[in-house]
């Protein structure tokens, strides 16, 4: 037997979210690889999943967790043996197959990347989806020629883990950026990340001008709505604004003026499909690149009890940083 966040849908539609026993019988069938999970996480999409706030969970009953890091038990995929150390990140897990905020999953051998050298399961955690998903975005801008010394990088959803991570990333590779944030009593965090400067999300969040003041060479956005079409208004000519969320909203009120009489480029960032060789790009960059001690003022521990109240924290926009969840205690 073992533990894990099991989700059912109640008569009315709601979700009912509980700490259950499982056995290995419960685990899905389709997957080759059952492994055992060191550290999980609770991301944004967690929150909604055990909350039951949007219909993420497509199956049930479901054990939510996109993210996951442990070892190998039993495998028959050819790339995987017991043993192996790895890190789950996403491919519909907790949404339509069973994930990991539990100790046990079963998953596919295609969705598994190897947790790099050096790293362990905690690490990854508290990098986990949104980590990763911070690196899509800074490799983007990079790979749209997006130079450190080509003007400010804006970071919107600063405090979250996207954003925390973001700016922790591009900050280390010499970029001046600019936080975003509705907590400016987390300013002085949001500084020992590497911001050179906090704005008051206020600035962003309302309906403003198709085209504004030009301002930012580039921009990772995980707020959507308002904030992105304000953001994009507000790039200078050729720049690039990366999308990646939607804490704000789902819709983007803006207007093509910033395409087609600025050159800017809109770049969406997906984590949940990327293929196999971004992933292991971006997760080899993080172990290289992102600075522990950083990433460790980022991180607070929880346990699996826990994530049941702090998925309701996560929607609130209560979180700073990453939240990772400690399968062992
Ligand atoms: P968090 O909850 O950790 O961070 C979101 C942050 O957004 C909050 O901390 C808050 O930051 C800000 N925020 C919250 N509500 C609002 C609001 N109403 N208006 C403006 N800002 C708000 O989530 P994550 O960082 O894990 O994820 C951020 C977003 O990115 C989510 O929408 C998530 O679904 C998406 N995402 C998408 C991925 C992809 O593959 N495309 C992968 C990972 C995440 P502050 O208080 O500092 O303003």
């Amino acid at each position: 037997m073992f533990t894990a966040i099991l989700l059912d849908k109640n008569d009315d539609g709601t979700t009912a979210a509980k700490l259950a026993q499982l056995d290995d019988t419960q685990l899905p069938a389709d997957g080759d690889v059952t492994v055992s999970i060191d550290y999980s996480t609770i991301n944004y999409k967690d929150g909604l999943a055990i909350t039951g706030k949007s219909p993420v969970v497509r199956k049930w009953p479901m054990v939510p967790g996109i993210d996951g890091a442990g070892e190998v038990i039993e495998s028959s995929h050819p790339e995987w043996k017991a043993g192996d150390r790895f890190i789950l990140n996403g491919w519909g897990v907790g949404e339509n197959h069973m994930g990991c905020l539990a100790q046990r999953a079963r998953l596919k051998g295609d969705w598994l990347i190897p947790l790099p050298a050096g790293m362990t399961s905690k690490t990854a955690m508290s990098i986990g989806t949104a980590g990763y998903t911070a690196m899509l975005c800074a490799m983007a801008l990079q790979e749209q020629g997006v130079k450190k010394d080509g003007g400010e990088i804006l970071v919107t959803g600063a405090s979250g883990g996207v954003g925390s991570i973001a700016i922790a990333i591009l900050s280390g590779w010499g970029y001046r950026v600019v936080a975003s944030t509705g907590k400016l009593s987390e300013t002085d965090y949001l500084k020992s990340l590497g911001a050179a400067e906090v704005i008051d999300r206020n600035e962003l969040s309302a309906p403003g001008k198709p085209l504004q003041k030009e301002r930012w060479a580039g921009v990772v956005d995980s707020v959507g709505s308002h904030t992105l079409a304000n953001a994009v208004a507000q790039t200078r000519y050729g720049g690039t604004v990366t999308a990646c969320g939607l804490a704000q909203g789902l819709d983007f009120p803006a207007s093509v003026a910033p395409f087609i009489l600025r050159g800017v480029k809109l770049i969406g960032i997906d984590s949940v499909m990327a293929p196999k060789a971004k992933r292991i790009a971006a997760w080899d960059r993080l172990a290289k690149e992102l600075d522990p001690h950083k990433l460790a003022t980022i991180t607070q521990e929880i346990t699996l009890a826990d994530a049941l109240d702090k998925a309701f924290d996560i929607l609130a926009g209560k979180v700073r940083g990453r939240l990772i969840v400690n399968m062992r205690d």
